[in-house]
């Protein structure tokens, strides 16, 4: 997808803050952070919402997951983190290239 700003940061062609990478993900601090830590995670196939995501991307919707946690972990909020996807604009999704937002550092600053 030329004109995603995601695909754009997995080819190099934007930069960002990368905390992990490898064939198939990419995880990166979010530029406008939320919480103290805030970082995504994104195949770095174009995918481009929770609702398109198909039987085939399955094992790769898992990866963003064991990656997140991972890296929470490494960032010192393995004990709490929350993990929200965005699925439409009337839910706030702005970039649509599927995104793993992963936040912590305060203790439950949540509604839900
Ligand atoms: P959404 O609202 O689509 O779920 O989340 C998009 C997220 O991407 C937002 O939290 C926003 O701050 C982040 N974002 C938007 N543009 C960029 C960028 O160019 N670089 C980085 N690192 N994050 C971005
Ligand atoms: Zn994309």
């Amino acid at each position: 997808m030329t004109d995603c700003l995601f695909c754009k940061i997995v080819a190099g062609e934007i930069p960002a803050e990368k905390l992990y990478e490898d064939d198939d993900v990419l995880a990166f601090w979010d530029i406008a952070p939320q919480a103290p830590k805030h970082f995504l995670v994104i195949p770095k196939k174009h995918i481009t919402s929770p609702a398109d995501v198909d039987a085939a991307d399955e094992k790769l919707i898992g990866k963003l997951m064991r990656t997140g946690s991972r890296i929470a972990a490494e960032n010192g909020i393995g004990d709490g983190f929350r993990v929200i996807f965005n699925n439409g604009a009337k839910a706030g999704q702005v970039v649509f290239h599927i995104h793993m937002h992963v936040l912590g550092g305060k203790d439950r600053p949540w509604p839900l």
